[in-house]
């Protein structure tokens, strides 16, 4: 049997524990549960009318929001952690108009958008009964993901399977061509590694030696308990940064921000507040709800300098498997990136090939420092 470690237990590493062979592989994950992301996130999975026109990221959140059919059979996921309730764009309406042709265009590559349908101000009330009566478009394929419960989900499921999990922070060396991982209970050797730990890989990394083009990002999302039927309402995106997600029982996440000069910070900010409530409010007829109870969701994206994830091995190294840089859209991309590299270690006979995702790795993002 084979032993491999997992550095980092958001999305990544947690998907990747369970789609692993346990077979093959002794399986042991440490995960700190510092600055995560996963646990942090506001989870809109729809991504096919994004600005962004880097086409290797969109092949990968089309093909990573395409998966999720396979995820919630795989793993049997409940509609309390993923539901496909669809999302709403708020716009102008020649912008409506535009978004609703790309929609339909991108539908040929990808069915899974659903139905596309251009919402009448009062039709946008019946689907959103908080929104006010404004024209919007309407994708049935949109989905959210409550990135906590599926993490806990997951968890479980690992755990029966066998996977070994260690909640403490982990150092990285050398030990020949393989690789020594620490942590205050764990002193382990294993010739098989995957990191996953976020913006946090910069500095793993760098105790071997690698310097990584990855920065972190804070992200603030608030999040009310509120008394309205929020079951089947779909996920609305605004006009600015500020997107609302209802969940069920009443939840709904008012969010994100995207700041990137505050490094590592973990405080909620009265300024994150306004900004968000602020922007949602020329968009909702019922904004008592602002002024309820509030809880703040605090995480730390990682990007890497063209916004891009990458993953997979990495070259010259011998069992060394890397995935970061998910950004924005690690809910949409993170399980799919983990299934294939669950494939990759399942089935090592067969060619590593993900250039259609993703630029090479090697000079790109990850180097070996100049003084090697
Ligand atoms: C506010 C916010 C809103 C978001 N909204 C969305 C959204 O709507 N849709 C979407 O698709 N994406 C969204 N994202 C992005 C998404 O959450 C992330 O891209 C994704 O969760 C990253 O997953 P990950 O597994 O790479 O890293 P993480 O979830 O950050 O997990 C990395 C883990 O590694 C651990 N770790 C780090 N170093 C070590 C070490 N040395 N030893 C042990 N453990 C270590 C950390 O503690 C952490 O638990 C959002 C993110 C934020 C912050």
């Amino acid at each position: 049997m084979k032993k491999i470690a997992i550095i980092g237990g958001g999305i990544i590493g947690m998907t990747l524990a369970n789609y692993i062979d346990t077979t093959q592989y002794e399986v042991i994950l440490f995960d700190s549960q510092k600055n995560q992301a996963t646990q942090a996130s506001a989870g809109i999975i729809s991504p096919w009318l994004s600005k962004r026109r880097n086409k290797k990221w969109y092949q990968l959140a089309k093909d990573g929001a395409a998966f999720f059919e396979q995820l919630v059979r795989d793993f049997d996921l409940p509609a309390e952690v993923y539901e496909q309730c669809g999302t709403l764009f708020l716009r102008e309406l020649d912008e409506l108009e535009r978004l609703k042709k790309l929609a339909l265009e991108r539908k040929k590559e990808a069915p899974e958008i659903g139905e596309v349908q251009l919402l009448s101000p009062e039709e946008t009330v019946d689907f959103f009964p908080l929104l006010k009566e404004l024209p919007s478009l309407y994708i049935s394929g949109g989905a959210r993901l409550d990135g906590k419960s599926y993490l806990e989900h997951l968890k479980r499921r690992a755990i029966a399977r066998g996977v070994k999990f260690v909640t403490e922070e982990a150092s990285l060396r050398r030990v020949g061509e393989y690789w020594g991982i620490e942590s205050v209970s764990e002193n382990i050797e294993v010739k098989e590694l995957v990191l996953c730990a976020g913006p946090a890989l910069k500095n793993l990394l760098s105790s071997i030696d690698y310097e990584t083009d990855v920065r972190p990002q804070k992200g603030q999302l608030l999040s009310f308990e509120t008394t309205f039927d929020t079951g089947n309402w779909p996920v609305a995106f605004l006009d600015g940064e500020a997107d609302l997600i209802p969940f069920q029982k009443g939840k709904i996440l008012l969010g994100a921000t995207h700041e990137n000069e505050a490094g590592w910070d973990l405080k909620p900010t009265q300024a994150a507040f306004e900004q968000l409530t602020q922007g949602v409010e020329r968009f909702v007829r019922e904004s008592s709800f602002i002024k309820g109870n509030v809880q703040y969701r605090v995480g730390t994206r990682a990007y890497t300098s063209d916004f891009a994830p990458f993953f997979g091995p990495i070259m010259n190294e011998k069992g060394l498997i890397v995935a970061c840089g998910l950004g924005s859209s690690g809910l949409t991309v993170g399980p799919y990136i983990a299934y294939l590299l669950a494939q990759h270690l399942n089935h090592p006979e067969e060619v590593w090939e993900v250039s259609k995702y993703q630029k090479e790795m090697a000079n790109y993002v990850i180097k070996k420092k100049d003084n090697q």
